[in-house]
């Protein structure tokens, strides 16, 4: 459920009309609701009470802006970050250092400084590569440096294979048959805490069955590691719930995951960590965008509007659909091709689609896209990035503004000798 409606024949966002927001902070433009993201992390935690008391970190790829974690953090969640970048971000926004999970394969050294200065309370670690280099670094501060172990559990998530992380040739984790041996050698290194371990099989899954594999592959680790007399605390199941992005696709509600989890997990004997993304920012926006020109096709006619695959990539990335609306529905239909006005084929948000008619100048969005949205911009054919505004009730505020071109252009140099 979202707070994105019509109202008199317009759509709104919340109490305020998106009209409203075209006209005052101009096209593209993603909008945020607030109620809506409140919603969902709300729903997420509530699905997970039979659990006791789980961890919850927001992660921070599927959506950075400052505004979004604040919003997070109030909620009672922390940050699952995946660069230096992203650790500065979910500070910044007042995530307490200890509700900050760090996983990603390729963390450089001044980065896992950075979340041993800050104190972070958990590196997944990917590889035993990365655990000796920690252990080093934790050693020389006089720390021991609190980590889970990321184990690759050779599911398939069943999802696009971009967004599928959880197979044995995927660079994620350790493979799950070496992870004894790996977690005991890491274990017998003073500079690391090793209390659990993490999996995490991929994005925009919309059948818990591949999560109920891992999950049970997980607690066989689990079990195994203590014989072995390991200590295990804490285990992290990360994210991947998907969510609907065309209207009346049905995907596992929070609920239906909470208790698959509480069933799969049972016994286990560790706080229980998650890393939802997708699930909690995808419909919580919007991107805004104006028809340029509607253009004669040989077939159906082209709507070219003033958003591109530079603003959001994931149709052109995954060949995602993202449901597209007038924000004042002319009650006719087209069949349309919708386009942004790059220089690449695959700019194209979709092809023969049955929409509301619409014409040049009017408003339109595209929904479902809180999630992996702004935050995968590009500056491709010399456009700025666009802007981010939040709505809340009756009010808005931009939360990001946006960058021109020019701005961009002015950090480039031509050197003298040209
Ligand atoms: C991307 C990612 C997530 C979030 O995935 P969603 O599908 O957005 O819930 C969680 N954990 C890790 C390690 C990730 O890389």
């Amino acid at each position: 459920m979202d707070h994105f409606h019509l109202r008199d024949g317009e759509l709104y966002a919340e109490d305020v009309p998106l009209a409203r927001i075209a006209a005052e902070v101009g096209t593209p433009v993603y909008v945020y609701s607030r109620a809506t993201l409140e919603r969902h992390a709300r729903v997420f935690k509530e699905a997970l009470t039979p659990l006791g008391d789980p961890h919850l970190a927001f992660a921070v790829k599927a959506n950075p802006n400052l505004a979004v974690l604040r919003v997070m953090q109030r909620e009672g969640f922390g940050a699952d970050v995946v660069s230096g970048g992203e650790l500065a971000r979910a500070l910044a926004a007042g995530m307490p250092a200890e509700d900050v999970v760090f996983s990603g394969v390729g963390k450089q050294e001044y980065e896992l400084i950075r979340g041993l200065d800050a104190g972070i309370g958990q590196f997944n670690l990917e590889s035993e590569e990365e655990g000796v280099e920690l252990a080093v670094l934790a050693e020389a501060r006089g720390l021991r440096a609190p980590c889970a172990l990321r184990v690759n559990p050779d599911v398939d998530a069943g999802t696009h294979d971009k967004i599928s992380t959880g197979k044995a040739d995927n660079k994620f984790g350790v493979p799950i048959g070496e992870a004894p041996a790996i977690y005991a050698r890491l274990s017998a290194m003073p500079g690391l805490d090793m209390r659990g371990v993490a999996v995490h099989i991929g994005s925009q899954l919309s059948d818990l069955a591949p999560l109920e594999r891992a999950f049970e592959k997980l607690g066989g680790l689990i079990a195994s590691l203590r014989a072995n007399g390991l200590k295990v605390s804490h285990a992290d199941l990360g994210g991947g719930l998907g969510v609907p992005y065309k209207a009346g696709d049905v995907m596992p509600s929070p609920a239906e995951y909470g208790a698959m989890v509480a069933r799969v997990t049972q016994g286990w004997d560790v706080r229980l960590m998650f890393e939802p993304g997708r699930v909690i920012a995808g419909n919580a926006g919007i991107l805004l965008t104006k028809v340029v020109r509607v253009k004669r096709g040989i077939r159906d006619p082209f709507v070219i509007v003033d958003a591109a695959m530079n603003d959001l990539a994931r149709p052109a990335l995954y060949g995602s659909w993202h449901d597209f609306e007038a924000v004042r529905p002319s009650n006719k239909r087209m069949t349309a091709n919708i386009v942004g006005p790059i220089c690449e084929t695959g700019d194209t948000f979709a092809m023969g689609r049955d929409i509301e008619g619409v014409e040049a100048g009017d408003l339109a969005v595209f929904r479902t896209a809180g999630a992996y949205g702004a935050t995968m911009a590009s500056s491709y054919n010399s456009r700025g990035f666009v802007a981010e505004v939040m709505v809340d009730g009756d009010k808005y505020a931009v939360v990001a503004d946006r960058i021109l071109p020019e701005e961009i252009t002015a950090a480039e140099r031509v050197p003298a000798w040209l």
